[in-house]
């Protein structure tokens, strides 16, 4: 898809203060510092849509991105940090399962897994959720160009041996797996 505008509709720190529903949207899920803002910037085309976070865990609330106008990109915080206290876990979950369960305009969420760690507990707690709630996920390796041609073979065999799911494979950084992601993202918003 050629995005030709991307703007920033609202944040929500709350699930009270979710905007009303502004058309199909695509969540983008991931443990903190997993390269959520910079793939969300890369599939936009745009450097600072999202915010690259030298502070994991520092943003708790959920963003919301118009895109052409029709297309809404929706920024769930990080989670998996270490170091925070429980009341700002439940908090976290409360507010991104309040989204997920009741939002009709979801089409999908892009679950994103840091290439070099693998799916982690809280990865798969996700999407457990997300297959509890007929939610379809989008499962996407991150940074690439970190692993050689061999280790980004063995990790998506590993991810496809771990779930439903067939995974894309990208790179923020070199633009690697972006297109096909599109592809992926544009089936979903016609299903
Ligand atoms: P977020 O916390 O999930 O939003 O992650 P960020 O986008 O802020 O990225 C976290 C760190 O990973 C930053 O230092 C980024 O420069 C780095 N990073 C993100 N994407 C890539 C990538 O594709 N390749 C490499 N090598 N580093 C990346």
């Amino acid at each position: 898809m050629k995005v030709t505008s991307a703007t920033f509709l609202a944040a929500a720190g709350d699930p009270r203060h979710l905007p009303r529903p502004h058309g199909p949207e695509i969540a983008f899920a991931g443990r903190s510092n997993v390269g959520k803002s910079s793939l969300l910037n890369r599939l936009v085309g745009q450097h600072k849509l999202a915010r690259v976070s030298k502070t994991p865990g520092r943003t708790q609330q959920i963003n919301f991105f118009v895109l052409n106008g029709a297309l809404v990109f929706v920024d769930l915080p990080g989670y998996g940090f270490a170091r925070v206290p429980p009341a700002v876990k439940a908090r976290w979950r409360h507010l991104v399962e309040s989204y997920l369960t009741g939002r009709h305009t979801v089409r999908a969420v892009v679950v994103l897994i840091d290439s070099r760690r693998g799916l982690q507990p809280d990865d798969r707690q996700l999407l457990d959720f997300l297959h509890g709630h007929d939610i379809s996920p989008i499962v996407v390796a991150t940074k690439a160009d970190k692993l050689t041609r061999s280790e980004q073979a063995k990790q998506l065999a590993a991810l496809r041996a771990a779930g439903r799911f067939e995974p894309c494979m990208v790179s923020a950084h070199t633009g690697s797996g972006i297109d096909q992601l599109w592809t992926v993202i544009e089936r979903h918003l016609r299903s």
